[in-house]
């Protein structure tokens, strides 16, 4: 019996980790709430995880959090730059603790990121302070009975006393003292009381050597969960934020917590095996009975751990034990005897994580392993598909005035507009000849996720550029990109028949500063300005060629965004921005 694939649809990736951002959000607002008044700082070291550091960092950035902890400074570095390609990360602190001799401290300070010293590489950041000229923000990890990778207590007076006197001399600045935790997710052993005392000794050292008003930090999220006592004034929480829980006994659900990350591809294959059938490498399974297979398209180069014989997986709501050896590229589930398992053929199968199928524990369990690893492994190889949408900072529109040197800053501010756009929304566009326009429409293109290749829309006035359902919004609204020029100094939109498409759509008006869209649930203005250009010029070449060659031209453009009519959310932003409605609300309404 053949059967097509009918089940997957045409937006489903092949295979997939699917991200779940609003999950990711809410873990990072219940995990702020149950440890306030202490600070949470997400851990998204481990591409978070493997998550995605940045999608899990804006997703916490959303909640609130301000804080990010990653173990190299190389992956300080690319989530500075992921976060401020997604128009956020502005006030981030970001503290990396784990160097080695080539960690380049000297791009960590001219980025900000704060640095975790046990003592051996302080030669090496001064040396990169000289270079810089910045001042470097320094924690101190000390080592409380970890055993690895801070100072032991012998040598923190002699460090805590260099330190100091180095923080006299205006060379670094120390903010914090941090410890790290060895059994915090086994709450009845000892030890964790012991670095507890171990660790309020170091404060107590770091006080009396001039150290003073020294951030604390000690909890993982074991302690950041169970123990209070242990929170001091950061907690440094990584699991947790994924939606999983560190004690084998107590599932996340019970902190409030939901797992982030769901394993997904389709069955790619089933059918009939008659008693005696070996499986796979090996052939650890031979069917005892006529049963069915299922072919899952996924394996160790993909991070399924090949001991993980005994996991299972979950195709219709229904789990299937994972027989035989896991082989590189897949491996094969038992469906059982009943006929009904070829019609399972092209159904998705979840292989961990979506709440209501198989938990990613088991598949820890089967590989004698904990859930962080797990998750953290899963390769490159798997596509990451984010799913759900952040209400708040994350997509606001950025209102106020805005300075874009270059063209690229000119897209990436008109990507930061396009992720916050809504269907029905009307952005107006002004700015003399050359001053970007149509680069910024490029911009807003790539954030809404439309198709096609934004041009100067002269030739035809306006130009409709569909969602890609492969893009960044799927299901978002389209761009309309009309070109107003024509339409003379009182021209009427109407003629173009976009009443029939803005309610969909948004609409980007270039030259349409003299129009009045009577459409757009919200209307903002974009006024671009290049210095040495005025403001409304006479528009020399008849409308033939303007804008192919905007990006010529080195000066700045200073571009403001002002929200005319409608409310600025999700997330309203603060800012020099007029954030609530000029002609009223309901004066430019038809
Ligand atoms: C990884 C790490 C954490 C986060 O631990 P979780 O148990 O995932 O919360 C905190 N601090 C340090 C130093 C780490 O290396």
């Amino acid at each position: 019996m053949e059967k097509a694939s009918t089940h997957s649809s045409a937006l489903a990736p092949e295979r997939a980790a699917v991200i779940d951002l609003e999950a990711l959000a809410a873990n990072a607002a219940a995990l702020a709430a149950r440890i306030s008044p202490a600070e949470l700082m997400a851990v998204v070291k481990a591409d978070g995880y493997g998550h995605g550091a940045v999608t899990a960092a804006r997703a916490a950035w959303s909640a609130g959090v301000r804080r990010f902890g990653v173990a190299h400074v190389r992956e300080g570095l690319d989530l500075i730059r992921g976060l401020e390609e997604h128009g956020i990360g502005e006030g981030a602190r970001v503290l990396a603790w784990l160097h080695t001799p080539h960690t380049d401290f000297a791009a960590a300070l001219r980025a900000g990121i704060e640095l975790g010293v046990n003592g051996t590489e302080i030669e090496r950041v001064l040396e990169a302070a000289e270079a810089t000229g910045e001042v470097p923000r320094l924690h101190l990890k000390a080592d409380t009975g970890l055993g690895r990778n801070g100072a032991l207590e012998d040598a923190w007076a002699g460090l805590m006393e260099r330190l100091a006197e180095l923080q006299r001399e205006g060379r670094v600045r120390v903010v914090g003292l941090m410890t790290h935790l060895a059994v915090a997710d086994e709450p009845e052993r000892p030890e964790t009381d012991l670095q507890r005392e171990a660790f309020e000794r170091a404060a107590a050292l770091a006080e009396r050597c001039g150290l003073a008003g020294l951030e604390k930090h000690a909890a993982n999220t074991p302690a950041a969960l169970l123990r209070p006592d242990l929170r001091y004034d950061v907690c440094r929480v990584g699991l947790g934020l994924y939606g999983l829980s560190p004690f084998p006994d107590r599932p996340a659900a019970e902190f409030g917590l939901t797992p982030a990350m769901s394993l997904e591809t389709t069955l790619t294959l089933v059918k009939r095996a008659p008693t005696g059938l070996g499986v796979s490498y090996g052939h650890r399974f031979v069917a005892e009975s006529p049963t069915h297979l299922g072919l899952v398209p996924l394996g160790y180069a993909d991070g399924i751990p090949r001991i993980a014989e005994g996991a299972r997986v979950t195709v219709d709501g229904r789990e299937h034990p994972v027989v035989g050896r896991v082989a590189m590229d897949q491996f094969v589930v038992d469906l059982g005897p009943d006929e009904s398992a070829l019609s399972l053929q092209g159904r998705t199968v979840t292989v961990f994580g979506a709440p209501g199928s198989t938990p990613v524990e088991v598949w820890a369990e089967a590989a004698q392993t904990i859930n962080y690893e797990i998750v953290t492994r899963i390769s490159q190889r798997v596509d990451r598909v984010v799913r759900g949408a952040l209400g708040r900072e994350a997509e606001s529109l950025p209102l106020g005035r805005h300075e874009a040197p270059e063209a690229e800053d000119m897209r990436r501010l008109g990507e930061r507009l396009g992720r916050a756009l809504r269907k029905g929304d009307a952005v107006v566009l002004s700015g003399p000849l050359g001053a970007g326009k149509t680069t910024l429409t490029q911009g807003i293109a790539r954030g809404l996720g439309a198709e096609g290749r934004v041009i100067s829309p002269t030739f035809v006035l306006s130009r409709i550029h569909r969602n890609d359902p492969e893009g960044p919004r799927p299901g978002g609204p389209d761009l309309v990109h009309v070109d107003a020029y024509r339409l003379g100094p009182h021209g009427d939109l109407d003629s173009l028949g976009l009443d029939d498409t803005a309610g969909e759509s948004v609409t980007v008006i270039e030259w349409g500063e003299s129009v009045d869209p009577a459409f757009g649930e919200r209307r903002l203005r974009v006024e671009i300005e290049r210095a040495g250009l005025s403001a409304n010029p006479e528009r020399e070449d008849g409308g033939l060629s303007f804008d192919e060659d905007e990006d010529e031209g080195a000066d700045v453009r200073t571009v403001s965004v002002t929200l005319v009519r409608g409310d600025g959310g999700p997330g309203r932003e603060e800012g020099p921005g007029r954030t609530s409605t000029e002609n009223g609300t309901e004066a430019g309404r038809a």
